[in-house]
């Protein structure tokens, strides 16, 4: 059997810091793999820069210049990390038998790629990788991050328990991913429901090589909102539920209330009164927001704008009907 040609897609956003270190170890990966006859000769590294500030883009056009197995293509700007996985793994499916997305900061291991490959040549069309352990990031990323993890099951989006987006896809699953029409990406939770056979393997996470985490605590909680969202209408339920218990218990209060009075005890005091107006007030506020996060989803799917838009291509990375059109173009202008 011919070896499978492999594109390791990488996001980049403003990661100059970190990137000539990187871009090291992922082209002696690709050797070694290559070598092992594990993978074709024909792989590529696909670095997306996602509309950093910074030198990222020089970077990588000039490791695409020395070597052809880097290649690159830049974002118009910047549009998060799901959007720049989603656009390299689109723009190199045509182009592959199979992908790893993973981040380019060397917080994954790479030596994670070797078995995951494995388990493709196996049959498996996707692999999740997964941390086993996150000893060393901080306490508060560890908390959140692990949080983050039971609540969108407790929320019913089906998630693997750890394994954020480093990922073995095979082209075969990225042709059927393609119909997966939605704006509001959340990868990690759209590629389970594609299907095919899948496993994991373990790996322990590093700490970052070089340069600072562009997922303040913001991006992750709207990473988590998205999450939920995205996967499941289980808030929209527990809200119903909840406005269910609260009038059922405020139909106990009437009865009480009214049997009090019936007595001819007269329930005092105007406080009470006023902290279950606020309590109800801010209830209903509450619910209506989450109702209305739907509400703001279904406006973004409607208007279903592009997830990502494609500026600049290294040579390797060209359409050919783009370089086509531009020297017709040019050829007529006398
Ligand atoms: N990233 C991106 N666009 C963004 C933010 C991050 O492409 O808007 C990339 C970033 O360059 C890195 C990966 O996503 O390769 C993960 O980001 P980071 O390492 O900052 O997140 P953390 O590992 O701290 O969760
Ligand atoms: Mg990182």
């Amino acid at each position: 059997m011919k070896a499978p040609v492999l594109y390791i897609v990488i996001p980049c956003y403003n990661e100059q810091e970190v990137l000539p270190t990187t871009a090291g170890m992922f082209l002696a990966k690709i050797e070694s793999l290559t070598e092992k006859g594990k993978i074709s000769p024909d792989s590529r590294i696909l670095f997306v820069n996602d509309g950093s500030r910074d030198d990222t883009w020089k970077i990588i056009t000039e490791l695409s210049e020395r070597d052809p197995r880097y290649q690159g293509i830049a974002q118009s700007r910047n549009r998060g990390h799901q959007a720049a996985v989603l656009a390299g793994l689109m723009e190199c499916r045509e182009r592959c038998d199979v992908t790893i997305s993973i981040d380019c900061d060397g917080q994954d291991d790479i030596n994670a790629m070797d078995e995951m490959i494995d388990a493709y040549l196996d049959g498996c069309e996707v692999v999740y990788g997964v941390r086993s352990k996150r000893e060393t990031d901080t306490f508060f990323k560890r908390f959140t991050a692990e949080g983050f993890y039971k609540l969108l099951s407790f929320m019913g989006a089906e998630v693997v328990f750890n394994h954020a987006d480093y990922r073995l896809i095979s082209s075969r699953v990225l042709k059927e991913f393609a119909n997966f029409k939605e704006v509001n990406l959340f990868l990690r939770g759209m590629v389970p429901l594609v299907g095919f056979k899948s496993t994991s393997v373990y790996y322990e996470r590093h700490e970052r090589i070089a340069g600072e985490s562009k997922y303040p605590l913001k991006k992750m909680l709207a990473l988590a909102f998205d999450g939920i969202t995205s996967l499941s209408v289980k808030p929209i339920r527990m809200v119903f539920f909840a406005g269910l218990i609260i009038m059922m218990l405020s139909f106990i209060g009437i009865l009480w209330a009214v049997v009090q009075a019936l007595a001819g005890g007269t329930v005092s005091g105007w406080a009470s009164l006023a902290c279950i107006v606020c309590f109800m007030g801010g209830v209903q506020c509450l619910f209506l927001g989450v109702i209305g996060e739907y509400i703001g989803k279904i406006y973004l799917e409607v208007k279903a704008r592009p997830r990502y838009i494609i500026a600049e291509r290294t040579e390797g990375m060209q359409e050919d009907f783009s370089v086509q059109t531009a020297v017709s173009w040019h050829d007529t202008e006398d």
